[in-house]
């Protein structure tokens, strides 16, 4: 049997149409959303994640700022950024490019930006909101795979769902979102013993390991839904952590890499975004 894909193209396309109609909806209250991103350093990867951000902004018709930072910047010069931003009426979302320069502290910077301008929803209160079940700002590519899920139409109350990997950004909220939709969740990591036998009983697998192809079919529940968040380059193309082909002819659903859930993050950024804003009329 061949998986049904899950178009993060095509989801995206629709979902950005309606943020566009809010975005000229608020306009015509006089609130253009904003975005900031703060990058320092030339990173190319995090140049090209900057530029699209941008982009995805003019998109929708929001107003965008990007605030390039030395290499060398000081802690106090980043967090004095953070700052004038967090006061800035016409910006509605701060991000804080990742990684930062290794002299940096990640996490003071992050902790300094405002909670409801957060639209990564990295800050402390809002990863707390999460795990507490509180309504926060959502982390954009959870969000984009929790929406991808859903797209199934399949009820997951009571699904077993298998996350790998247990970053802050993505397997951790992952798992969050997912025991929030009554799902019965298992987290894996480095140190799991016998990681088949998890990913063999997951009606929902989500791979965020960073290891291109890690996942193959052999590891995967007949009609699961397969999310691979994974963004691994390899011989100068873009690889998933699932080996696409094995995976799908034992999937019901999968998402491909790349047009998968990197295409969704960014418009999970624009709805965070969006939301910060009709937050403040
Ligand atoms: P991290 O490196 O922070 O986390 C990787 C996780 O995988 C860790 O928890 C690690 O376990 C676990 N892991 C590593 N090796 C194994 C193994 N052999 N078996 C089981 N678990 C293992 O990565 P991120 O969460 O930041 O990113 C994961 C992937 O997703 C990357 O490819 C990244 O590029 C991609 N990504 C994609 C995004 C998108 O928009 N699509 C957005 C963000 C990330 P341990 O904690 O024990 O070390």
């Amino acid at each position: 049997m061949a998986a049904r894909i899950l178009d993060g193209k095509q989801f995206s396309a629709s979902l950005r149409e309606d943020i566009a109609r809010r975005v000229s909806a608020l306009k015509e209250k006089g609130v253009t959303p904003g975005l900031a991103v703060i990058l320092a350093g030339t990173d190319p990867a995090s140049e090209i994640y900057v530029r699209n951000k941008g982009n995805g902004c003019r998109e929708v018709g929001m107003h965008s700022e990007t605030i390039l930072l030395p290499e060398d910047v000081s802690q106090d010069a980043l967090e004095a950024e953070i700052e004038r931003l967090n006061q800035d009426r016409r910006i509605h979302g701060i991000l804080v490019q990742l990684p930062l320069p290794k002299h940096l502290n990640e996490e003071a910077a992050l902790a300094k930006i405002l909670p409801e301008k957060d639209v990564d929803g990295f800050h402390l209160l809002n990863a707390g909101r999460l795990m507490t079940g509180a309504p926060g700002v959502i982390p954009c590519t959870p969000r984009g795979a929790l929406y991808m899920i859903q797209q199934t139409g399949r009820s997951l109350s009571g699904l077993e769902a298998v996350v790998i990997g247990r970053s802050n950004i993505v397997g951790k909220p992952m798992a969050a979102l997912l025991l929030r939709e009554n799902c019965t969740v298992t987290l894996c990591h480095s140190r799991t013993r016998n990681l088949a036998e998890h990913t063999r009983r997951a009606d929902i697998l989500v791979a965020a390991v960073g290891k291109a192809g890690f996942i193959t079919g052999d590891m995967i529940k007949p009609g699961a839904i397969v999310i691979d968040v994974g963004i691994n380059r390899v011989d100068g193309k873009v690889r998933g952590d699932v080996d696409f082909e094995s995976a799908a002819a034992v999937a019901d659903w999968i998402t491909p890499v790349p047009g998968g859930v990197g295409k969704m993050t960014i418009t999970m950024l624009l709805q965070n975004t969006l939301e910060a804003a009709e937050r403040t009329v």
